[in-house]
């Protein structure tokens, strides 16, 4: 699909297709991809897209054109998984899980990074660059070798979770880490790029955001062709939510029944200017020092806050707070009685789930989708500090089974 105009989301501006900015030349607000959807209906693109394999770029009809083959690895196409006792717990009947993790470097970035990676090299960029607290790096340093380009990473000294620096170190990226916080990497990338010389792809690049709201495609396909009644999420800058927004926004423009899924934003107790902007109806207020197990959500000053605040309150919306308490109990849960190891922020949207069902948000029927954007084994150090190694037992069978404390009946 041709990008018809760049439109600032703060004040309507519009920029034309050919422009390559990442803020509003009037008001320096977020930009977002506008498309002439005419002539395209949800029942032929439905059919269309079911002759497709799944991922990112089955729903190229609402992408943008690039020019160019995609650097891909088939990202997106992640399972859509009933999770009965989570469910049951919060006395509700229709509770789905999109398991983010599935994706190839095992975060949703995933799906924002195969389009923003092709952009950068139809725009033939050498170098990219992003801020991030882990996923971000790990997607960018994965699609950049894919794609022949180099990566700059920028990370909080001491902010991101082993598993995550591995993956971008494995990749080849330059790390550079940081005496500050995910808002000050963010702050020098936004302020550096072009001293640096780099194509930048967080969040508020908005190739990066088409890429995402193919979650929300893939959502409503799983569906049977039918919105969800909610959509829970967890927020750090508040891109992947407000790329749900947009896809399900984009699919109703095309002719899907509505109404829209209600958004809910879920954030943790120590970094949530989003949650509590909503909740209290307000202006966003950052956030000054940041702090939670959550890593991936540890953000005080969301680049993409203004933005999601609005789209949770256009859908009828609600936010949730949780404590890393929560977010470890619900850790906990999808891993044993579940069967799903999630990293601590994925976590957190089931924590908000329970949270929000205590508070009488949902009806029992309702339909609801946690996102759990990323894998487990990227951050394992919360589940592993837990784990007492036993003592060690001589290989024979009767030494185990007096180890295990047991003996068959
Ligand atoms: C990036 C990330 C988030 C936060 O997403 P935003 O788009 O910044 O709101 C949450 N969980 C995981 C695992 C992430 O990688
Ligand atoms: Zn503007």
């Amino acid at each position: 699909m041709t990008v018809v105009a760049i439109v600032c989301v703060e004040c309507g501006t519009r920029h034309p297709a050919t422009e390559e900015r990442l803020e509003c030349q009037r008001c320096r607000g977020g930009l977002s991809l506008e498309f002439d959807f005419d002539g395209l209906d949800t029942r032929a693109l439905r059919r269309r897209w079911s002759e497709r394999p799944s991922g990112v770029w089955r729903y190229r009809e609402l992408l943008p054109d690039l020019a160019l083959d995609p650097v891909t690895m088939l990202e997106g196409g992640t399972s859509l998984l009933a999770v009965p006792r989570v469910a049951e717990r919060a006395r509700l009947k229709r509770v789905w899980l999109k398991v983010e993790g599935e994706n190839p470097t095992g975060s949703f970035k995933d799906r924002g990074m195969t389009v923003g990676i092709t952009r950068a090299r139809a725009l033939g960029q050498r170098r990219a660059v992003c801020a991030s607290t882990g996923n971000t790096a790990a997607s960018m340093a994965a699609y950049a070798a894919r794609g022949g380009i180099e990566a700059v990473i920028i990370v909080p000294s001491g902010g991101v979770a082993r598993g995550k620096l591995a993956q971008a170190v494995a990749h080849g990226a330059r790390l550079v880490s940081l005496r500050g916080s995910f808002d000050d990497a963010m702050r020098i990338v936004s302020d550096g790029a072009s001293k640096i010389g780099a194509y930048v792809l967080n969040s508020i690049n908005p190739y990066r955001i088409e890429g995402q709201k193919t979650a929300a495609l893939e959502v409503w396909e799983q569906l049977g062709g039918a919105f969800p009644d909610w959509v829970v999420c967890p927020s750090g800058n508040g891109g992947n939510l407000a790329a749900y927004w947009k896809g399900f926004s984009e699919l109703l423009r095309v002719g899907a029944d509505g109404p829209a899924p209600r958004l809910a934003s879920v954030q943790a107790e120590g970094a949530s200017p989003i949650a509590r902007a909503i909740l209290e109806n307000s202006e966003l207020r950052p956030v000054e020092r940041p702090e939670t197990i959550a890593s991936a959500i540890r953000i005080g000053n969301p680049v993409n806050g203004r933005r999601t605040v609005r789209a949770v309150r256009q859908s009828g919306g609600t936010a949730g707070i949780v404590t890393d308490l929560e977010i470890g109990e619900a850790q906990r849960f999808l891993a044993s009685r579940e069967g799903i190891f999630v990293e601590p922020s994925s976590a957190a949207s089931v924590a908000g789930l329970w949270k929000l069902a205590g508070r009488g948000t949902f009806a029992a029927g309702d339909t609801i989708v946690c996102v759990a954007t990323g894998h487990g084994l990227k951050d394992p150090e919360g589940p592993a500090a837990r784990f007492v190694p036993p003592q060690d037992t001589e290989p024979t069978v009767d030494a185990v089974l007096a180890a295990l404390g047991s003996r068959p009946s």
